[in-house]
């Protein structure tokens, strides 16, 4: 890939990663895409779609394959949403999201509204009213540093800062999963803009994977995916001493729930390890990540063939474990560049027959050259 490719693709990520997004709020996402989308390079390759739940297809234009690889990623990050608006400048949120009820108290948040520039304030606390009914989220107080008209519906997100790199190391609001949306434009960028391959290629992008893959389960249960697509699901996820940031992206063999599609995940390693082996400088891992659940459980469950790659995730959900505060997340940009490489390889040669023989022609040519010392010979 050249110089100029990775200066776009991480320009690309740069400016998603620092865009207000919320589950079922996505719509500052929905608009970036649609303009990259739109852009005059793409606009006569590409096509954008949505499906009834508001999901995005991006394909080639006219491809029609049984077969298609998707890969796909969401456009939600945890986040809060107003729901009320008090006289007295306060405003009542709720939070869709998994982060620690310690975090809240005292940060420091960004209220996003239509127009303007985003307004300070801070979380003043947990609203405790009875035992929440099923599936009604928790709600918060939050006061705002100005005069404001916040109106039900707009985003506050975690104030965490200018968006920064500092070496190897990005530091912004947002990389989960908007890391994962800008990887899977790139790779799209390359396979099919850029024409390194015929291969039928396609981006899901899904919506309100924080309050419980919602959207992956919409786009599961019928209309949106081919039955005999391989869907690989990008995502970040919380690093361990183990999965380290900088080591490579990382084929993820399952997560909390389940395991992945044993065949998708052997052949998207082993297009990993043809990676390494023809670049040694280009670096992969293969983890469970089991730090939450991601959208390839959710995909497997309604029958789908799905794996998933993530990039290891600093601070996962704000949370900055060190300091116990709120803080930008961070990824190793480098890894998000060698998942790119991965994702174009892994388009461009998923259905090459050379890339590896089906796991039981394996197992069978083993068992012939083996045979003989069950015989006792
Ligand atoms: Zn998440």
């Amino acid at each position: 890939m050249t110089r100029t490719h990775k200066a776009d693709h991480q320009r690309w990520l740069l400016e998603l990663t620092a865009l207000p997004t919320a589950s079922g709020r996505e719509d500052r996402v929905i608009e970036w895409v649609r303009r990259w989308v739109n852009a005059p390079s793409r606009r006569r390759v590409l096509t954008l779609g949505a499906d009834p739940h508001g999901n995005l297809t991006i394909r080639r234009r006219g491809a029609r394959s049984r077969k298609p690889i998707y890969f796909t990623a969401h456009m939600d990050h945890p986040a809060f949403v107003v729901t009320g608006v008090d006289d007295d400048g306060r405003v009542t949120a709720e939070f869709r999201g998994g982060v620690g009820e310690a975090y809240f108290a005292g940060s420091p948040v960004l209220l996003h509204r239509a127009r303007g520039a985003p307004v300070r304030g801070r979380v003043i606390g947990l609203i405790k009213d009875g035992a929440p009914p099923a599936g009604r989220l928790k709600r918060y107080r939050i006061s705002l540093d100005a005069k404001t008209t916040a109106q039900p519906g707009d985003i506050l997100t975690w104030e965490t800062g200018k968006p920064r790199i500092d070496g190897d190391r990005l530091h912004v609001p947002a990389c989960d999963d908007l890391a994962g949306v800008a990887a899977a434009l790139a790779a799209l960028d390359e396979l099919v803009v850029r024409r390194r391959s015929r291969a039928d290629v396609r981006v899901l992008l899904t919506r309100a994977e924080e309050i419980g893959f919602i959207g992956a389960i919409a786009a599961a249960r019928g209309g949106t995916i081919a039955r005999g697509a391989r869907l690989v699901a990008l995502e970040a996820s919380k690093s361990f001493a183990e999965s380290p940031l900088g080591a490579g992206p990382i084929v993820r063999v399952g997560d909390l729930t389940s395991t992945f599609d044993p065949g998708l995940t052997y052949l998207v390693g082993r297009v990993a390890t043809r990676l390494a082996q023809e670049d040694p400088s280009f670096r992969w891992q293969r983890k469970l990540m089991p730090g939450g659940t991601c959208e390839a459980t959710a995909y497997q469950t309604y029958g789908l063939t799905a794996t998933c790659v993530c990039l290891a995730l600093g601070n996962y959900h704000n949370m900055n474990e060190a300091t116990q505060r709120i803080d930008a997340e961070l990824i190793a940009l480098s890894d998000f560049h060698h998942l790119v490489r991965l994702l174009v390889a892994v388009g461009a040669s998923l259905d090459d027959p050379k890339l590896a023989p089906p796991l039981r022609e394996r197992m069978e040519s083993l068992f012939a050259q083996g045979r003989g010392v069950l015989a006792g010979q």
